[in-house]
């Protein structure tokens, strides 16, 4: 009988948070934790700072296109540093009550196959931002209203749509390969079109681009790091909200 209840509180609950998109892991955590515990156990490989904790990794197969998923819930071979999450931004806040770098379905699909050429060449995708919920752009905003730098959130940004992600590449040791300039640098160094710079920076750009739009991403002209998928674009902006392991 308890569990009957239980079961009609989880619907219910489920049911008060649905939003058109889903997201996987949220559904997954509502579970009891006894089910929750034999559906996935978690190898704890330790969080620091704006680094993810890696689980077990799962199949995008048979999912939407629109859901949203945690990438490192796929594939371990990516790198983190979710810099909202920590106050080692432009911003000098964290955004973020934790560091997670979720993307819809479409774009997780397309970041795998990037990464899986990069791979082939020594390298590796890295994360410094992701999917980024509406009401979170609503405080970057707030926190600096000038659209030169943040988007407006009445309009909002691809980032809020699942379809934009802020990278680099790093070595397989993790080191990062020099792109002249660190994340959110707003400056002439940081554009694509500005070619006087040491070779070797514009060899590392060159190899994120080429790759990136071959995997049907596109990039903007001022930021060396930000990453628009072609077909994320006409997706909602969208506001569902990830989860923070309290434990
Ligand atoms: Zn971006």
């Amino acid at each position: 009988m308890i569990r009957i209840v239980m079961l009609l509180i989880l619907l219910l609950g489920c049911k008060q948070g649905k939003e058109t998109t889903t997201p996987v892991s949220t559904v997954k955590e509502e579970l009891p934790a006894g089910e929750s515990k034999i559906l996935e156990q978690k190898e704890s490989l330790g969080t620091a700072n704006g680094e993810l904790q890696q689980q077990v990794v799962k199949s995008l197969e048979g999912l939407a296109d629109t859901t949203f998923v945690r990438l490192a819930d796929f594939s371990r071979d990516f790198a983190y540093d979710m810099r909202y999450a920590t106050e080692n931004n432009f911003l000098k806040a964290k955004v973020y009550d934790c560091a997670e770098c979720y993307t819809r379905v479409r774009t997780a699909k397309a970041l795998l196959a990037a990464n899986k050429e990069f791979l082939q060449k020594g390298v590796k995708i890295k994360f410094f931002d992701c999917y980024r919920p509406n009401s979170v752009q609503y405080k970057m905003w707030k926190i600096v209203p000038n659209p030169q730098y943040v988007a407006n959130p009445v309009k909002g940004s691809i980032h809020n749509k699942g379809g934009a992600v802020d990278i680099t590449l790093v070595d397989l040791d993790g080191k990062e390969l020099d792109m002249g300039t660190d994340f959110d640098f707003f400056g002439k160094r940081a554009y694509h079109d500005n070619l006087e710079l040491p070779k070797n920076i514009l060899a590392n750009r060159k190899l994120l681009k080429e790759t990136m739009e071959k995997h049907g991403f596109w990039s903007i002209r001022t930021e060396w790091w930000h990453y628009n998928l072609s077909a994320g674009s006409n997706a909602k902006i969208a506001d569902f909200k990830w989860k923070c392991d309290k434990d």
